[in-house]
């Protein structure tokens, strides 16, 4: 079983033998307190075109006050990964892409039309990666954009397919931007659009109420699955989306994450923690979490949660 956790090039041998000591010393009952202040990178998927797009709205208008925001709350640098093929012909993607940059942020590779690895060829998905690299280095100017985010967060269903594209990004010159934390932001972006084309405040108030309330869920979710992943929390990396909605709620999370201790890094110094170079070794189907990884690798316990109120964001405004 170890042999397969830390498979072949994986990691220093510092790392695995963290890992090893955290995991003897970790019995899957209660777990600790959680810590008094977590770091946290945040990042962004699918600029500059991510969930719909209101009649009223434009995509340099979403992207601009994202950008303001961040860069009002001490975030510049956050990354936001890009998929090129929403920008040829749209000039307004092309703009807010441009304004994202000029802002102070950083794009990283999201591959080109956002296959699904697990229905792909490693070949096929490379081939997406590199398609996307002339799109970044325009945009990029001379900022790193040598992070990759998996689409789906799927990482190759069979150890075989993941390390070959894990090579690929490596001799390319790529860190992988992993994922700790997640709470599915971009469920609130179509039912925010309806509500607004109907003008529907009553249930506009409960999707930012629901939404806030699923971060709190979901980011002590996540953080507890660190501590059965690694033994302790770790530097997070939190997932969100360039829709407008979370534009909308950026600064009320950033309220709350701090009112949670919350202090907040950025992507490199987060994945400066060794569990990030550590491998679960198998191959998994569907997207997750590198939490999520180890702990189905390993087929440790979820902690209990609270699901997200799915049936009422697929009904509300419809
Ligand atoms: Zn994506």
């Amino acid at each position: 079983m170890w042999g397969l956790l830390f498979g072949s090039g994986v990691g220093s041998g510092f790392a695995a033998r963290l890992l090893r000591k955290s995991l003897e010393s970790r019995a899957q009952g209660p777990l600790a307190p959680l810590q008094r202040h977590p770091v946290v990178a945040l990042t962004f998927d699918d600029l500059p075109a991510s969930g719909g797009l209101s009649p009223d709205e434009t995509r340099v208008g979403i992207l601009t006050r994202l950008a303001q925001e961040l860069k009002a709350n001490h975030l510049k640098g956050t990354y936001g990964f890009v998929t090129g093929n929403d920008l040829p012909g749209d000039p307004d993607s092309q703009q807010a892409l441009r304004v994202w940059v000029r802002v102070g942020m950083n794009i990283g590779n999201h591959t080109f039309s956002h296959p699904s690895l697990t229905t792909s060829t490693p070949a096929a998905f490379e081939h997406e990666i590199a398609l996307n690299e002339p799109l970044l280095s325009r945009y990029a100017g001379k900022r790193d954009w040598h992070w990759f985010r998996y689409p789906y967060l799927e990482e190759g269903e069979t150890p075989q397919k993941r390390s070959a594209v894990r090579d690929w990004l490596h001799a390319h010159g790529y860190r992988v931007a992993e994922v700790t934390l997640t709470f599915e932001d971009d469920d609130w972006s179509d039912p925010y659009d309806r509500c607004r084309a109907k003008h529907n405040e009553a249930e506009i108030e409960w999707l930012k109420q629901s939404y806030l309330e699923n971060a709190t869920e979901f980011i002590r979710l996540g953080r507890e699955e660190e501590q059965i992943a690694f033994g302790h929390e770790i530097p997070s990396v939190l997932v969100l989306h360039a829709t407008a909605m979370t534009t909308l709620m950026l600064p009320s999370l950033l309220d709350q994450l701090r009112e949670q201790g919350f202090r907040f890094t950025s992507l490199a110094r987060a994945e400066r923690n060794p569990a990030y170079a550590l491998d679960p070794g198998v191959g998994i189907a569907d997207g997750g979490p590198l939490t999520n990884e180890f702990l189905n690798a390993r087929h440790l316990r979820y902690p209990p949660f609270q699901p997200e109120p799915v049936q009422r964001l697929n009904s509300v405004c419809q």
